[in-house]
């Protein structure tokens, strides 16, 4: 079958199955699991706007007595992160002309935005695809040595406190853009680990890329 799941519906997925799994364990009541059954299986449906009937079976843990194979199936159908190429980051952030996605991260294909830091430059940069387009922003950040919740995942996490210039004026000093700043995960490989759903990340990039 064709791609048609994003990785941060593939994390979702994982977490349901990890909690009906759990409830397996735990020897939960039958009408307690029926019930926990049904919510994660509407609440996967609900992850996509449009299926076919053939993606609508794949997705139905109900058909898999075996929890393992039926994420194998889902992992299988799961959407590649566009490679991003030095051209494209040239693109995207004219201003950093030396950046250079690190090798480690450059042969992942998994994940919902990438990220990475710029030691030259002492920059962090992530890259994201919104509406079918990649962007970029890059700003500088702030290495906090400590376990905070990530404004992106909302997980607890090691975190950064991350600031992006926008193109809006600083209300207080005209002279100035205006920043935002969250505090993120630290390691964005860890971040796409829990994402489950992507709008904070990308209300943030278009709020910081907004002209
Ligand atoms: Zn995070």
């Amino acid at each position: 079958m064709e791609p048609f799941i994003r990785h941060d519906q593939v994390i979702f997925i994982e977490k349901q199955m990890k909690q009906i799994i759990d409830g397996q364990q735990k020897h939960l009541p039958k009408s307690v699991m029926r019930a926990l059954t049904e919510e994660a299986h509407f609440k996967i449906e609900a992850q996509f706007i449009r299926l076919t009937e053939e993606q609508r079976q794949l997705i139905d843990f109900t058909r898999y007595e075996n929890k393992e194979m039926y994420l194998e199936q889902i992992k299988a159908c799961e959407l590649d992160f566009p490679v991003v190429t030095l051209a494209e980051l040239k693109k995207l952030l004219p201003k950093y002309k030396k950046l250079k996605v690190p090798e480690e991260l450059a042969a992942n294909t998994k994940r919902s935005y990438l990220g990475f830091d710029d030691v030259r430059s002492h920059q962090k940069v992530i890259v994201a695809e919104i509406a079918g387009e990649l962007c970029a922003i890059a700003g500088h950040f702030i290495d906090k040595h400590q376990k905070n919740i990530c404004a992106f995942c909302g997980c607890t996490n090691e975190v950064v406190y991350f600031t992006a210039k926008t193109h809006a004026r600083d209300p207080k000093n005209p002279d100035y853009y205006k920043t935002i700043s969250h505090l993120i995960c630290k390691d964005s490989e860890v971040c796409n680990a829990h994402l489950t759903d992507l709008t904070k990340l990308h209300d943030y990039m278009e709020e910081v890329l907004k002209k």
